[in-house]
């Protein structure tokens, strides 16, 4: 065993992880990467099939991002935002504000997904103390979100694996269901449905809207949900349902912003402005932990008056507007530009639409799930009752563990197996990847 394998299974306790499976079997270690790969120890390379949990975007050491960084190094590496400006915080909030959805004029750094979310929900509440309407307190979320780890972000949450043991913890939001039309339990028809799903949204609000602060949602992929997938016009109409009833809409951008779905926000693809937006994984191009909440000018200016008057929002990390994940989130924007890479993703996305085809006949394939690069392939023991596995099969698990033996890192959901490469994968590096997955089901599952 690799020196860097005993200490690993001796002193890190790895997330979402059960430890007394990890330490009793061989594992990885990952020594340095190239392109789309990463390369372990033993100098085995393999496809970065999840982007290194959703993160990379333009591959492994490119060159003008870690150039970004060194140059940056050779400036300041930290300096703090409280009490302080510096030059990469301050260029990169114009950029954001300049690429976001309208009206999204301010900028609030934090330092990964969860701690984005949470700086919104707090702004959501205290927004409406200053507003004179202290009784709007509580969030709307949707069955099976996912928001990150923190108190806050887990009480929204409502994957019942990972948020139950914590209830006793948390505040409780009032859930709506999710726009899941392959396990709908309101409709057997989305043709008809009449989106009942957006309808429960407008149900809650007629009732409760005085005491509502805001909804929090992931637009149009509900991704550790296992990629579950709005219907067109989904997102749209929860927003303008939102704005009649006055409460604020806050769009989780997390996992699906910087070109996931195709386009630089999820949003885009229904013009939808929220008021709040939250950002992080691929802000840096997958470099360094960097998020940030994204506001409007009616939002920030409640907050402002003198100190007395303690509007100020106290909220703030050791490491908010880091400069060196500054520089790395510029250099990967500059690469959205001077690359053209939304423009080349038409070619990629529909490249993984024609392999996916061929997935979805595969005998256990229960619904495959695709939004630009980000794919959920749901396994099912018998698709045509829709009847799962049992949990104890892992078949999920087993998929990708012979993926990775065929030479690519995917990681599942239950029994939901997620694709998300780089969006620098070239199409026969997509082909290739899915033709893996597909020989790795049709094996394993
Ligand atoms: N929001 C969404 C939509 C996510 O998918 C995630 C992570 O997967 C988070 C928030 C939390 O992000 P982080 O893991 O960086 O805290």
């Amino acid at each position: 065993m690799f020196p860097a394998e005993l200490r690993d299974k001796q002193y890190v306790w790895h997330p979402f992880t059960q430890m007394q499976d990890w330490v009793s079997r061989p594992q990885k270690v990952i020594a340095a990467a190239s392109g789309i790969k990463l390369i372990d120890t033993e100098g085995i390379e393999y496809y970065d099939g999840v982007s290194s949990l959703w993160v990379n975007l333009h591959g492994h050491r490119k060159a003008e991002i870690d150039q970004a960084i060194i140059d940056q190094l050779g400036k300041v590496a930290h300096s703090t935002l409280l009490g302080l400006a510096n030059i990469p915080a301050a260029e990169l909030a114009e950029q954001l504000v300049a690429i976001a959805p309208h009206g999204l004029n301010k900028v609030f750094y934090s330092d990964d997904g969860s701690t984005a979310v949470e700086v919104a929900l707090k702004m959501a509440f205290q927004y409406w103390q200053h507003k004179g309407k202290p009784g709007k307190q509580k969030f709307i979320a949707l069955e099976q979100a996912y928001h990150g780890d923190t108190v806050g972000t887990v009480s929204v949450g409502g994957i019942d694996l990972f948020h139950r043991v914590f209830k006793p913890l948390l505040f409780t939001p009032v859930h709506i269901p999710a726009p899941s039309c392959y396990h709908c339990k309101l409709s057997s028809d989305p043709a008809t449905c009449g989106m009942q799903c957006a309808v429960r949204l407008e149900q809650v609000l007629a009732e409760h809207h005085q005491e509502i602060a805001g909804l929090v949602i992931e637009p149009l992929v509900q991704a550790a949900a296992g990629m579950i997938m709005s219907p067109p016009g989904y997102l749209a109409k929860v927003r303008d349902i939102s704005r009649k009833y006055d409460i604020l809409f806050i769009a989780d951008e997390v996992a699906t912003g910087f070109g996931r779905t195709g386009k630089m926000f999820a949003c885009e693809h229904e013009a939808v402005a929220p008021d709040m937006m939250t950002l992080s994984k691929g802000i840096t191009g997958g470099y360094m932990p960097l998020a940030a909440t994204l506001t409007t000018d009616e939002i920030y200016n409640a907050f402002l008056g003198d100190y007395a008057a303690k509007k100020t929002f106290y909220h703030g990390h050791s490491y908010t507007g880091n400069p060196l994940a500054c520089a790395a989130a510029l250099a990967n924007l500059r690469i959205f530009s001077e690359e053209k890479v939304i423009e080349g993703l038409h070619c990629r996305i529909d490249a993984a639409a024609v392999k996916l085809k061929a997935i979805a006949r595969l005998e256990h394939v229960g619904d495959v799930r695709q939004c630009g690069l980000i794919v959920g392939i749901e396994l099912m023991q018998d698709r045509s009752r829709k009847v799962p596995y049992r949990w104890d099969q892992a078949v999920g698990a087993n998929v990708c563990e012979q993926a990775r033996r065929l030479g690519l890192i995917i990681r599942p959901i239950g029994d939901v197996v997620i694709f998300m490469p780089p969006l620098a994968s070239t199409v026969s590096e997509i082909e290739a990847m899915l033709d893996i997955i597909e020989y790795a089901i049709r094996e394993t599952a």
